[in-house]
This record gives C-alpha cells, sequence and structure tokens, in this order.
C-alpha cells in the first residue's frame, strides 16, 4: 500500500481518501499543565477536524509520518509495517474555517504519545486529523456539567453555545486554582472548581463526589453532560442513572482516559 502525499485531496481509485494533515502554527502555555496548540488547515479539514477530532499523532521529531488513509465509512486504513502514528481523541477547542484555522487544548499529563507531541510541538510540525464527532451534549433547561481538564474543551463549548436561560451546575476537577481558566457561562449556570489539591489524576473521587452531593435537579428539561476518567465517569453514570433518574437520552458519560492504561494500547 502507498502512503498518500500529506496534503493530497480527493480519494483514490481504492475509495480511500488521504487524511487531513495540519501544521502547527503556535503553541502556548495557558496553565502549567495545559498547552493550547494552533494549527493550520483547509477549509474544509478545519471543519471536519471537530468538535471531537480524531487526531493521529506521529512519533515527537518525525517529520515525515506514515499516515493511514480513510474509508468511505470513517474506517481508519492503516499503511502495512510500522509507522509511528498513534490515533488519539481529542476536542477542538475552536474551530475557525473560514481562516482555516483549529486550537486544541493538550494536557501534559507527562506519559503517552500525544502528550509527549505537544510537549515537544512547535510552528511546522503536522499532525493528521481523520475527522470528527460530536460532543453528544444537547440543550436543556438545566445542565448538569462535571469533568476533568481533558473535558474542559468541550465544556468551554457546551456553555458558550448554551442560551442564556439556561441553568445548571458545571463542575469542574483541576490540579488546584493553577489550572483554572476563564469559563464564560450563562448567568444561571454555577461553576465549581474542585482541586485534587495533590492527588493524583485518576485517583481522586472529587467529582463523583461532587454529584454525589447535589440534589438531582426537579425540572423535566434535564441533561447531563460527563467525560473524565474512565473509573470516575462509571461511579457518576450510576448515580445518574439511578438516583437521578436520568433515561439514556438524558445524559452522555463517558470516560475520556483510563488510568494506568494507553488508550490505544496497539500502539
Ligand atoms: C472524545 C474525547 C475528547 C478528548 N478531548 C481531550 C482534549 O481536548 N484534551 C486532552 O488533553 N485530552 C482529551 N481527551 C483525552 C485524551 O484522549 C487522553 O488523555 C489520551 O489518553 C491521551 O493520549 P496519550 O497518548 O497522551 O496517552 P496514552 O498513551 O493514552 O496513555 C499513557 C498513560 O497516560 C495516562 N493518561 C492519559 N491521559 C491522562 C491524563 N489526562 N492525566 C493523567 N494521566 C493520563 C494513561 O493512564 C496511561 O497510563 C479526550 C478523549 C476523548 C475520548
Amino acid at each position: 500500500m502507498t502512503t498518500p502525499e500529506p496534503g493530497a485531496t480527493g480519494p483514490s481509485p481504492d475509495g480511500l481518501r488521504p487524511v487531513d494533515v495540519l501544521t502547527v502554527v503556535s503553541v502556548e502555555d495557558v496553565t502549567p499543565t495545559v498547552r493550547r496548540v494552533l494549527l493550520a488547515g483547509t477549509p474544509a479539514g478545519v471543519a471536519a477536524a471537530g468538535p471531537t477530532v480524531s487526531l493521529l499523532v506521529p512519533r515527537v521529531g518525525d517529520p515525515a509520518p506514515r499516515w493511514p488513509r480513510v474509508a468511505k465509512d470513517g474506517r481508519i486504513v492503516w499503511p502495512e509495517g510500522a509507522h509511528g502514528v498513534s490515533l488519539r481523541s481529542y476536542t477542538a477547542r475552536r474551530q475557525d474555517p473560514a481562516r482555516g484555522e483549529v486550537e486544541i487544548d493538550f494536557v501534559l499529563h507527562g506519559d503517552g504519545p500525544a502528550a509527549a507531541w505537544a510537549a515537544a510541538a512547535a510552528p511546522g510540525d503536522p499532525i493528521g486529523s481523520a475527522g470528527g464527532g460530536p460532543l453528544g451534549d444537547r440543550p436543556a433547561h438545566r445542565l448538569l456539567l462535571a469533568g476533568d481538564e481533558t473535558a474542559l474543551p468541550a465544556i468551554s463549548r457546551i456553555l458558550a453555545a448554551a442560551p442564556d436561560d439556561t441553568g445548571g451546575v458545571a463542575l469542574i476537577e483541576v490540579a488546584g486554582p493553577e489550572e483554572e481558566q476563564p469559563l464564560p457561562a450563562p448567568a444561571g449556570v454555577t461553576v465549581h472548581w474542585l482541586h485534587r489539591k495533590g492527588t493524583a489524576p485518576g485517583e481522586s473521587t472529587l467529582l463523583a463526589d461532587a454529584v454525589a452531593a447535589l440534589d438531582p435537579f426537579p425540572e423535566d428539561d434535564v441533561f447531563a453532560w460527563v467525560a473524565a476518567e474512565s473509573g470516575a465517569v462509571r461511579t457518576i453514570r450510576a448515580d445518574l442513572r439511578g438516583r437521578w433518574g436520568l433515561g439514556r437520552a438524558q445524559h452522555h458519560a463517558i470516560g475520556y482516559w483510563r488510568r494506568g492504561r494507553s488508550m490505544s494500547p496497539a500502539d
């Protein structure tokens, strides 16, 4: 199988299309552990790279990664042999197809191909996008949002899109006050920052405890959106389905990472 040229467009005769190759424009540390990477791409490539994005992350310092290609049904078709590219899910914090810009906040958690790539990212570096997906949210009169640093880009998009009369609570677990970020929200949504105070990410019960301490919202039009370490999300999901009585259409609770395990054991 041949590897498509970076930047090549359109499907090949076998129906596979090249991935969108994005290029680092600039890098900014927004907090001690969150690095914001501004990427440039074609308008179509940027429009497709979110809100959640399947990133194809090259090894640090690899100037010519062997990108996979994408089938019509979205399946990723890998080149044979070693390719040095890892598939990871991220969130486009901001997308501007007209300007050809997409912004991604990477948590520099110290381990893993994506965190290592972001830690070393410099202008001109390539990264691939195999396309995007939805955040899984829906508008509701009362929102319950709960997440850690990895969920903050999604929570900021959900709050920015929420109608002014939305009420509810956003619970965000971070290492400490230095990790808080400005988070514009409708006046009726209360934002609580929960500080781990030295407890390692993935070992704290702060988020699940904070949800457990809330009284379920009395209204019918409630939606809960939760993303964090898988174990914490499992506990919260059980609370939402049990005590809160939320049906499947009323919540979206997804593990964004797994303590002690790579998100793609194959690489
Ligand atoms: C839909 C979706 C959207 C996401 N959006 C974002 C986003 O916008 N920003 C973002 O930073 N992450 C986001 N994530 C989470 C991100 O995909 C994972 O953190 C992923 O594991 C990072 O890949 P990696 O190669 O750095 O580490 P991996 O190779 O997957 O893991 C290596 C090691 O690092 C540990 N690890 C992974 N993530 C963390 C963490 N956050 N804190 C502490 N230890 C960790 C693992 O437990 C493992 O031991 C998202 C996940 C999903 C499913």
